[in-house]
């Protein structure tokens, strides 16, 4: 837990500052050209660092959809249906949803927040999630339960994605709070090139409740990541809410794929 404390100040600080400097001081920091095509964008384009041509690329995810993961279905669907993927995985929570896919501009939007120390790409993330179908009801009374990053890897990136993101959502969605419940007690490397039966067996005891955290049966959890890939990750967390008393248990995420 080296520095978690310091970390986490760290980050209030960030979000604080994002809300706090609105548009001018960003704009200063971070030119209004298109993150993807370089153009520059419009003072009413839809958002901060994606261009209207590029945002027109953006699809966001409608039903029908799998009720486990958000991935949508051709044509018409009766009733809640789950897709082979989660079918497979038997998921702790009882839904999921997701946004969008994970290409494109969001992939470089998602890209620029995880990977290149990018928080500006979070003002547009969040507008996203809020203008999908139903997520803001969805997350409306929600305690959000951020996935959380290894410490080192805390320390390596300085913030923990997920984090800034349902911190940033629960300030805007009414009745919504986030809760660090979990830590992450393995380190489990990479998961890019693993297959997901070897991401699960990766995962196996890989999160854990933090100390002094008690789980109300009362409140609906719903953890939320940057990224659906097979589910593994989500799950594992969602299995460790579930077995400290956790029923009203969902799962949001940014990007599918
Ligand atoms: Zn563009
Ligand atoms: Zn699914």
């Amino acid at each position: 837990m080296l520095g978690e404390g310091i970390l986490l100040k760290f980050n209030n600080t960030i979000l604080q500052s994002i809300l706090r400097l609105g548009h001018g001081f960003l704009d200063l920091l971070y030119p209004q050209d298109c993150l993807t095509c370089g153009c520059m964008i419009p003072d009413d384009g839809e958002l901060r660092h994606l261009c209207p041509s590029c945002f027109l690329e953006v699809e966001l995810f409608r039903s029908p959809c799998c009720y486990l993961c958000g991935i949508p279905y051709q044509g018409m669907v009766s009733g809640p249906r789950a897709c082979p993927n989660c079918l497979e995985l038997k998921p702790s929570y009882n839904e999921g949803k997701t946004v969008f896919h994970l290409h494109g501009p969001m992939r470089a939007l998602i890209h620029s927040l995880k990977y290149e120390k990018g928080t500006f790409a979070l003002v547009d993330l969040v507008a996203v999630v809020l203008m999908s179908p139903g997520l803001q009801e969805y997350l409306t009374g929600a305690t959000l339960v951020p996935v959380p990053l290894h410490p080192w890897r805390h320390l390596q990136r300085s913030y923990n994605q997920s984090e800034l993101l349902a911190r940033m959502l629960s300030r805007l969605v009414p009745g919504t709070r986030v809760e660090n419940l979990l830590r992450r007690v393995r380190w489990t490397g990479s998961q890019t090139r693993l297959s997901r039966q070897q991401r699960r067996e990766n995962l196996r005891d890989a999160f854990a409740l933090r100390k002094e955290t008690t789980i109300d049966p009362h409140n609906r959890y719903v953890v939320l990541d940057d990224v659906f890939t097979t589910g593994a990750t989500l799950n594992a967390c969602a299995l460790v809410l579930r077995d400290a008393g956790a029923v009203n248990l969902d799962m949001v995420a940014l990007g599918h794929g």
